[in-house]
């Protein structure tokens, strides 16, 4: 599966897309993601070598190659350029650059940004930049002139240490950035990555666990974890849980069977038992959110999204069902907004 640089072809990752979002190290986790979405996206710098093995193999699926240059990976722009593209990649990124939140002014925000346009012209790549969370709660309106003014398709990753899109007004100036800014694809995202999507973005890679659902850059400081257990992405209430949490709730009564080809009715809360790995049910449950949204008129997209938050929130806090009782910001933020 190779194509030469500038090859025509159709790039599913330009159109309302999403893939799953997984590292290159597991080549077994690679082919099982790749069973869902338009796409895979595999991050570090091992993602085209480990790819053209599996190509060699007979794997053939649209894949996007995230450098994570912005967390401090070396790669030369041009070489990486052409790795991917020997790779077979849907387009081509930039390594990556991570944009610091500076409270006084946006002058490095748009030097960075300018910097990197320039480059994504010279190569034909798509621009690659992790933005700490409160760029685009507090800046998005100068982001998005930043990025109207590149000319170019750009990747966004959200950094910081919690949930991005649960700072405050960090879910308004998504919904205002992926109106505005041409070709944007959320990486390394959660589900909040199809919100981008249905409002007219382009690709949203999702990823499987906390430190692939956002970015923590260096100096945030990460939360400390107490439950150990694993964590569920639980379609109906459109949220992660850790499957202590989720035992705790079927033990007083409520009903969490997971109709998907992954549980088949069966309790999430069973993933309490360490012996069994949820990954496959992860995959799943934000495939099947994935679709949902994607199948969706476009004209309604976007409707339909915030459709799905509203029921999922209508789901907390029921009388006599002994879920969880308040939605998370970000679930209420896409709600209401
Ligand atoms: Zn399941």
């Amino acid at each position: 599966m190779t194509n030469a640089a500038g090859a025509a072809k159709l790039q599913v990752t330009m159109l309302p897309s999403f893939s799953l979002y997984v590292t290159a190290s597991n080549l077994e986790r690679i082919k099982q993601a790749a069973e869902f979405g338009d796409a895979i996206t595999i991050a570090g710098p091992k993602g085209p070598a480990n790819i053209n093995k599996l190509c060699a193999g007979g794997f053939a699926k649209p894949v996007l190659f995230d450098g994570t240059g912005y967390a401090g990976v070396e790669l030369p722009a041009d070489r990486w350029v052409s790795e991917q593209h020997r790779a077979g990649a849907d387009r081509a990124l930039l390594p990556g650059v991570f944009v610091r939140w500076d409270k006084d002014d946006d002058t490095e925000m748009l030097t960075v940004i300018a910097e990197q346009a320039r480059m994504a012209a010279d190569l034909d790549a798509t621009l690659l930049l992790a933005i700490d969370g409160r760029l685009l709660a507090k800046r998005h309106t100068a982001l998005s002139d930043a990025l109207i003014a590149a000319e170019r398709p750009t990747a966004l990753v959200l950094a910081d240490p919690r949930d991005p899109l649960a700072i405050k007004g960090a879910v308004a100036g998504l919904r205002s950035l992926a109106g505005r800014a041409p070709h944007l694809s959320m990486l390394r995202c959660d589900h909040g990555g199809l919100g981008a999507v249905a409002i007219g973005g382009g690709h949203a890679a999702m990823g499987l666990s906390t430190s692939t659902r956002h970015f923590v850059a260096t100096g945030m400081k990460a939360r400390r974890l107490v439950d150990n257990t694993a964590r569920v992405f639980v379609r109906s209430v459109l949220d992660w849980y850790r499957a202590a949490e989720i035992a705790g709730w079927s033990s007083a009564g409520a009903q969490l069977g997971c109709p998907l080809k992954c549980c088949c009715g069966e309790s999430l809360a069973r993933y309490l038992d360490g012996d069994l790995d949820a990954t496959w049910h992860n995959m799943n449950a934000l495939a099947d959110f994935g679709e949902f949204v994607l199948n969706a008129d476009p004209d309604d997209r976007t409707a339909e999204f915030v459709n799905a938050c509203r029921s999922a929130m209508s789901r907390y806090g029921l009388a006599g069902i002994h879920g969880p009782d308040l939605p998370k910001p970000q679930l209420t933020s896409w709600a209401f907004s």
